[in-house]
């Protein structure tokens, strides 16, 4: 090993792309991560809301394990015993009418397969995306990306793609048409400043896309398993999507993604594939993950420990504080001024905590955090917000 420090290292050898904060996290367990001086932090990043079942979930770390020196790979072109318990316990749990899925290894992944089977099945060009929307980083999934700064460097970008305001179903009436191959919603916009939608606008898109013949994709990446208080945040509206694109939380941390499709998606056999996609090991830890949930009703504590953020978060002002918005554990809190000052402050005080866009500060707990937990962040931020 080089006499350089982890932090110098990665400095040198990486391609400089994410903007780092100076900690070198070396360890997790629950709701808490450990830095290589032992420092521990209440941990409301979470992997960018990945870290649901905790960090170092005992019972996803069994089946990893036991699945490594089992089988960690084969191919979709196989079929693999895991793979279709996991299946059948993920399409047990989806949305009414989602009966199957596709497995990839992340959300872009995930957006990317439902724009081409949505354009498949349709056999039209046109995707009517949201303004403040996110959906990832691969050329699909990022021309349904809203903001200009991520997309114009990578000018072309598939084409087909516009954007209409979020939560304004007036819009997107007067945007779909004939050529429309679908619609890409979140149901909270996490990327975009944790902004929730209104029923009225997704229930419209649902039947404009009925009306329209285009197909209706939920993009559940950051809300999905639990985050916003149920399974999935389309069930807080009794929405039904065609095309529900997930990842994140799905494996207690291991890569993966999915897409849940209805009977409408079109099979489309030797047209889209993934080496890696549905793999054993990320299918164990899948499994182990979403039976952790279940067993634990995630859904149910991420509600409640929602409301115990909110109600003791309300308790004082703060002038610095602008709106909060929030879904379960997924909160959002809009800021006067920039974001980014406060969030090195609270990991000064032991908390890592997120931005979503330049004002908000953005919140992913793992939903196995402790009420004690919860009450230390709500105390913290008081303080560094300088409430009264
Ligand atoms: N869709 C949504 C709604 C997301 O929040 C994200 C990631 N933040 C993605 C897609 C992309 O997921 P990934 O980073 O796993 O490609």
């Amino acid at each position: 090993m080089s006499e350089l420090s982890t932090l110098e290292r990665e400095q040198l050898y990486s391609i400089d792309i994410y903007p780092k904060r100076e900690l070198t996290v070396v360890r997790g367990e629950g709701a808490h991560v450990y830095d290589d001086t032992g420092r521990e932090f209440i941990d409301c990043a979470a992997g960018i809301g990945v870290a649901s079942v905790g960090h170092a979930n005992p019972a996803v770390a069994k089946a990893v394990a036991e699945q490594a020196s089992k089988l960690i790979t084969c191919p979709g072109i196989f079929h693999n015993d895991v793979r279709a318990a996991f299946l059948e316990k993920l399409v047990s749990v989806a949305p009414e009418g989602l009966e199957r899925a596709f497995l990839c290894n992340s959300g872009t992944e995930a957006v990317e397969a439902a724009l081409k089977f949505a354009r498949h099945t349709t056999g039209r060009p046109n995707i009517i995306a949201t303004m403040r929307g996110y959906h990832g980083r691969t050329m699909g999934a990022l021309s349904a990306t809203h903001k200009k700064e991520y997309r114009e460097p990578f000018q072309p970008l598939p084409s087909g793609f516009t954007y209409v305001p979020y939560n304004k179903a007036e819009k997107l009436a007067a945007t779909i048409d004939e050529t429309t191959a679908a619609v890409i919603v979140e149901v909270v916009q996490g990327e975009g400043g944790i902004r929730p939608a209104n029923a009225e606008f997704l229930h419209a898109a649902r039947q404009l896309c009925d009306e329209h013949g285009a197909l209706l994709i939920v993009d559940e990446v950051q809300t999905g398993f639990c985050r916003t208080g149920r399974m999935f945040g389309c069930e807080h509206f009794n929405l039904k999507p065609d095309l529900l694109c997930l990842a994140k939380a799905m494996a207690g941390g291991v890569p993966m993604g999915a897409v849940l499709a209805s009977d409408k998606v079109q099979p489309l056999r030797g047209l889209h594939g993934s080496t890696f996609g549905g793999n054993p090991l990320a299918c164990a830890a899948g499994l182990a993950a979403l039976e952790y949930m279940i067993d634990n009703d995630l859904a149910a504590e991420a509600e409640r420990k929602g409301q115990l953020f909110a109600e003791r978060f309300a308790a004082k002002k703060s002038a610095a504080v602008r709106d909060v918005r929030q879904l379960g554990l997924m909160i959002g809190i809009e800021l006067k001024e920039r974001a980014q000052p406060f969030i090195v402050k609270l990991m000064e005080h032991g908390i890592l905590a997120l931005p979503a866009g330049p004002t908000v500060l953005r919140l992913l707990p793992p939903l196995v955090v402790t009420d004690r937990d919860i009450e230390t962040v709500v105390d913290t931020l008081h303080e560094v917000l300088e409430a009264e």
